[in-house]
């Protein structure tokens, strides 16, 4: 039998426990998982590319020690199928926070369909105690001296509390 293979692409600006528990969900349903971090670069983002590859890694490597060897974590630049054919994944997973998700999500979903008509994108819904959580908030809490460790992982904490002295240093 082929394995099914997830791709679940985001900028994970940085990735937050919202983000972590998607993937340990989505492990239930899938053989492999990919996490794509998206270079984004029409987004202005904290973490550059590569810190965000790295941090989604460490959190990967300590959050999930038994399954690790099921999730892969890359880094892309391409269109999304693009990325996706070059790692035979099928399956878009994204996450649904609130009915405010909705409608760009469902464009994003027909896009890529539009695009790729063998592809489905599968949602799943966050843990009722992440639905307010994004990496906007933690980034905008973090970079103003907030406590943002019952939202992400501690090597995110430590990653934001280091930005956050690079910023006030050079006001
Ligand atoms: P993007 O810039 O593509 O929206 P994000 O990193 O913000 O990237 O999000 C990637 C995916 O994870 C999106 O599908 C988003 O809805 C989902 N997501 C973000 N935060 C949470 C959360 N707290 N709970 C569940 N899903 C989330």
């Amino acid at each position: 039998m082929t394995e099914s293979i997830s791709f679940y692409p985001g900028s994970f600006d940085p990735i937050t426990n919202g983000h972590a528990d998607i993937v340990a969900r989505a492990l239930k349903l899938f053989d492999r998982l990919i996490v794509g971090v998206a270079s984004s670069r029409n987004k202005n983002t904290l973490f550059s590319l590569k810190e965000r590859i790295e941090l989604v890694k460490e959190v990967v490597e300590k959050t999930f020690t038994q399954q690790k060897q099921k999730i892969v974590v890359v880094g892309f630049d391409t269109l999304l199928i693009e990325s996706m054919r070059e790692h035979k994944a099928k399956v878009v997973l994204r996450g649904m926070r609130a009915v405010s998700d909705f409608e760009f999500e469902f464009q994003l979903a027909s896009m890529n369909r539009a695009l790729e008509p063998q592809l489905e994108t599968v949602f799943l819904t966050a843990s009722e105690k992440y639905h307010f959580l994004s990496s906007r908030f933690v980034r905008e809490i973090a970079l103003m001296g907030g406590d943002v460790s019952t939202f992400v992982h501690p090597a995110i904490t430590k990653a934001l509390a280091k930005k956050a002295r690079v910023q006030n240093s050079s006001k």
